[in-house]
């Protein structure tokens, strides 16, 4: 157990306030997201695994997209990945898309193309955790599973003044085991989207508004006054940075832009890429292009005729993900280092048409 949760947290009160008014609470103040309402399992699949590590209402706009494109599991079965990355693009964690195309297609060979309502056996699937597991279960077959995701454990951590780091195993293990407590038998579907949906309305990591909360009356750290303090974080070691030059390579219409695939695993996994050379460094150096430049790792294979002497500059932003930290010198590349380069290439859209980098690249 947690030693800061004070002695048989589970009171009468707490069981009522987590039981009764939660769920009256989100009868009241869900937000109208496409996914809800609906008990299709391929439907909540398709939206648990947009919702890993992305915030609900990016996530949405890609679910109409893919069910638009994939509307049932057969469907996304039959596709090929390509089709289901070219969907994918711009949401990031690729490796997302390509474990849920695994395993729509694990699905159809090994379970006759039904989705399984079991946790243990959704959790043998590409690509799904507990998390999932429990999200796809109680919220489309109503199983008494207790989801337990980034917002559930500040909620949780903050009504029972956890002031342990949750991300750390033995603490999360331990709010599984309140949360598993604190679910009502047969409710679990509301449940588990109710609590989810406190901590992304109500209970916020920043500004969490108290005075409208359903839980209120038995949080522990708004009585103790630690609502700003908890849950605690556990300083992470600094990203490893890199340098990056991209070459823009428009088609001979000039109305698409070339680009490779990168390997199925590893960054940004299968996803299309602009060609791109790669030197490890603190910052963008000024004086690009020069020596030091690489089809190393992190590079865009089959880039042969591409040399960081033969571009011409647009612009230099920086990306920070959850792995490193990267600056970018995007490059116009001549038609002749085109034609020489080698490498499998395919058609993606062009940034003129594409407003999030129409602002970074010109290309002549
Ligand atoms: S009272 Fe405040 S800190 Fe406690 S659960 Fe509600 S919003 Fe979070």
């Amino acid at each position: 157990m947690i030693p800061a949760i004070h002695e048989d947290p589970l009171t009468p009160e707490l069981l009522r306030c987590f039981q009764k008014d939660l769920l009256r609470w989100y009868q009241r103040n869900q937000r109208p997201l496409p996914w809800r309402g609906s008990r299709d399992p391929y439907r909540i699949l398709v939206s648990e695994v947009l919702l890993q590590q992305t915030r609900a209402t990016t996530a949405a706009a890609y679910y109409e997209r893919f069910l638009e494109r994939f509307p049932t599991l057969p469907a996304l079965a039959r596709s090929s990945l390509e089709s289901v990355l070219e969907v994918w693009q711009g949401l990031g964690y690729y490796s997302r898309a390509r474990n849920l195309h695994l395993t729509a297609r694990r699905i159809t060979a090994d379970h006759g193309g039904i989705i399984p309502s079991d946790p243990e056996v959704l959790q043998s699937l590409p690509g799904i955790g507990p998390y999932t597991a429990a999200a796809v279960a109680s919220i489309a077959f109503n199983r008494d599973a207790a989801v337990v995701d980034g917002n559930v454990l500040r909620v949780l951590s903050r009504v029972f003044a956890c002031r342990l780091d949750p991300r750390l195993p033995a603490v999360r293990q331990s709010l599984q085991l309140l949360a598993d407590r604190l679910l009502p038998a047969g409710k679990a579907s509301q449940f588990n989207q109710a609590l989810m949906e406190l901590g992304a309305l109500i209970c916020t990591p920043r500004k969490p508004v108290c005075r409208l909360c359903a839980l209120a009356g038995v949080c522990a750290s708004l009585r103790t006054g630690e609502v700003q303090s908890i849950p605690a974080h556990t300083p992470r070691p600094p990203l490893p940075c890199r340098n990056r030059i991209v070459a823009v390579v428009e088609s001979e219409t000039g109305k698409m832009l070339l680009f490779t695939r990168r390997p199925p695993s590893g960054l940004l996994g299968g996803s299309g890429n602009s060609p791109a050379l790669i030197r490890a460094g603190r910052r963008m150096d000024s004086n690009l292009p020069g020596d030091g430049w690489s089809g190393g790792s992190g590079a865009t294979p089959g880039c042969g005729g591409l040399n960081a002497t033969n571009l011409a500059p647009c612009g230099t932003p920086t990306a920070i993900s959850t792995k490193i930290t990267q600056s970018s010198s995007i490059q116009a590349c001549p038609s002749w280092a085109h034609e020489n380069m080698q490498g499998d290439f395919g058609e993606g859209q062009h940034p003129k048409r594409n407003k999030r980098c129409a602002g970074n690249i010109q290309t002549n």
